[in-house]
């Protein structure tokens, strides 16, 4: 295996055997988008649940493809990982995301958090702290307007290594917050177990509110969130009886289509500038 320039991450990974001409092809075109920085982020409004104000972002890639369209997260980010690509494009989004933070606070002068998505693999990457630190630097961006987004099953499957980079991420002053959050079995006690700032519950949770049990479980989150002080937020919120049964059952930040889906970097700036 070879070291994957930039991060502790080796290539192929252990047990992996190359040879497919599908996985050679996807990789070849990746390091190609790679290489011509094909990625743009699209950009989420955050709401506060209280009043609709503007909190922040989450910053989502797609992928712009020459001849080839605009293409979803969901299918590269899976080769992207296979191939090891995922470190140098992890690299570019962080980027990507605090230069546009950066750009946000000189135009607007009021700060807006940005919160971008940590692939697993990131996250046990030895080197990513000191990444994350670096780009900040460079940007010249505050670590508490950027929150890394991980998800509970990269960090129920790396538990020990997920709780130590949590922990220097957190020591830099970024915040993180625990990504669909209610997909995996061990939820409860793995909040308890993991220094993140947020809890992100999944949209299969939001998506049937109303109904009396999923409030339930909803507000038996939120409570646990409180005594442990994290904020919650809920991703998916697409109607406004959802929207209004996942404040009442106590969270604070909502995302989802009912807002904004995720726009471009030109239309999140009028958001911005409207706020
Ligand atoms: P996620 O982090 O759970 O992101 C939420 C997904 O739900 C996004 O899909 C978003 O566009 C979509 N969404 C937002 N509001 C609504 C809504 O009201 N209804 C519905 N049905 N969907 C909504 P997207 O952008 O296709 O991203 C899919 C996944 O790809 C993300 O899930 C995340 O896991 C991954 N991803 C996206 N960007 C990045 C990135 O920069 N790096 C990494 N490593 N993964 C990323
Ligand atoms: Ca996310
Ligand atoms: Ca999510
Ligand atoms: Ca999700």
């Amino acid at each position: 295996a070879k070291a994957v320039p930039g991060t502790s991450l080796q290539f192929p990974p252990e047990g992996f055997e190359r040879g497919s001409g599908q996985v050679l092809d996807a990789e070849q075109g990746l390091r190609a988008g790679v290489s011509k920085d094909e990625f743009v982020l699209f950009y989420q409004p955050k709401v506060d649940a209280a009043n609709g104000a503007l909190l922040g972002f989450e910053a989502l890639v797609r992928w712009d493809r020459p001849g080839l369209g605009r293409i979803a997260p969901s299918d590269f980010i899976p080769a992207a990982e296979r191939t090891g690509l995922i470190g140098p494009l992890g690299r570019l989004i962080l980027a990507q995301a605090c230069q546009q933070i950066a750009r946000w606070r000189a135009e607007h002068g009021e700060a807006f958090p940005v919160a971008v998505n940590v692939s697993p693999l990131q996250l046990i990457d030895t080197q990513f702290p000191q990444l994350v630190a670096d780009t900040l630097a460079q940007h010249r961006v505050p670590p508490a307007l950027l929150t890394l987004e991980i998800t509970e099953s990269a960090a129920v499957t790396h538990l020990e290594q997920a709780r130590d980079q949590i922990r220097q991420m957190r020591e830099l002053g970024v915040r993180v917050a625990l990504d669909d959050f209610g997909t995996g079995f061990s939820s409860l006690n793995l909040l308890r177990s993991l220094p993140v700032s947020t809890v992100k519950i999944d949209r299969s949770l939001i998506e049937p509110l109303p109904a009396p049990d999923a409030a339930a479980v909803i507000k038996a989150i939120c409570q646990l969130a409180a005594v442990l002080q994290l904020d919650v937020v809920a991703e998916g919120v697409e109607t406004d009886a959802q929207a209004q049964a996942a404040r009442h059952a106590g969270c604070q930040v909502l995302q989802g289509a009912l807002y904004a889906p995720p726009l471009t970097v030109d239309d999140a700036g009028a958001w911005l500038a409207r706020a």
